[in-house]
């Protein structure tokens, strides 16, 4: 049995004062989903200590929303898996849309970026997901395997066991457009399939949360796909009571 997982990615979003009051107001939604759901915040990186400070001792646990190849050196502006675990950071997003299309990442850079991580004790959660165009071509699959391919490449099905998947439709993110419970259901069962022809006990165990206009009116259909395993959550996640009622959801679908 899958225990749902329900992540905020605050993306480059917050001051002192707003992460300060979304932290507190978390903890107890945190604590009280304990044992039936998962709760996380992956933070800027300039705000994960602030984050460690204010979370610790509570259920919630945080992340961060990439990370570096590198542990360490002369690179200038990322954050070290080792840093990030550090200050106690549980989860890694790798491979977000924003950063494939913005920063030009690939899907052999994102995989080592998810390597890096695990190297370092940290979870990664590997985002995947088609572009509206690649949808309405319905090669949403096509996209996904590719993306999922370079990771067990390089790290191997096996890796999956300590790792999250977000499957994230990138014309969902961030536009109030949320994939169909049905769209959702049956890309993360495809996900799955295609999992399970490596290894289908890895496959029946990995968590696979939806993101995309996830929020608290879309949230309990979505939570209640047999295959759907929790949300990453974008702009909901930032107000506490929103983020709220997506824990909620999931607790209620546990
Ligand atoms: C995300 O950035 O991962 C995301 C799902 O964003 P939003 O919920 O705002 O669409």
């Amino acid at each position: 049995m899958r225990k749902p997982l329900v992540m905020g990615n605050w993306k480059l979003n917050g001051t002192k004062e707003s992460v300060t009051a979304l932290v507190n107001a978390l903890k107890a939604p945190a604590d009280k989903a304990a044992g039936k759901a998962e709760v996380a915040v992956c933070a800027p990186a300039v705000f994960i200590g602030m984050v460690e400070q204010l979370a610790t001792g509570s259920s919630l646990k945080w992340g961060s929303e990439d990370c570096d190849i590198h542990t360490q050196g002369a690179y200038t502006g990322e954050n070290s898996p080792v840093m990030l675990k550090e200050f106690g950071c549980t989860y890694a997003i790798v491979g977000h849309s924003e950063r494939r299309d913005y920063h030009k990442e690939s899907s052999e850079y994102v995989a080592q970026k998810y390597q890096a991580a695990q190297a370092n004790g940290l979870i990664p959660v590997l985002c995947v997901g088609e572009s509206e165009k690649e949808f309405e071509e319905k090669r949403t699959m096509d996209v996904i395997r590719s993306e999922l391919k370079a990771v067990i490449d390089l790290c191997g099905i096996q890796s999956f066991e300590k790792a999250v998947i977000a499957y994230e439709p990138i014309w969902a993110i961030g536009t109030g457009k949320t994939a169909t419970p049905e769209i959702a259901q049956s890309v993360h069962s495809e996900i799955r399939a295609y999992l399970a022809t490596f290894d289908a006990a890895v496959a029946e165990k990995v968590q696979i949360l939806y993101g995309g206009s996830c929020n608290a009116k879309t949230a309990p259909e979505l939570f209640a796909q047999k295959d759907i395993d929790g949300g990453l959550v974008g702009g909901a996640s930032l107000k506490a009571p929103d983020f709220t009622a997506i824990i909620e959801a999931a607790v209620a679908n546990a």
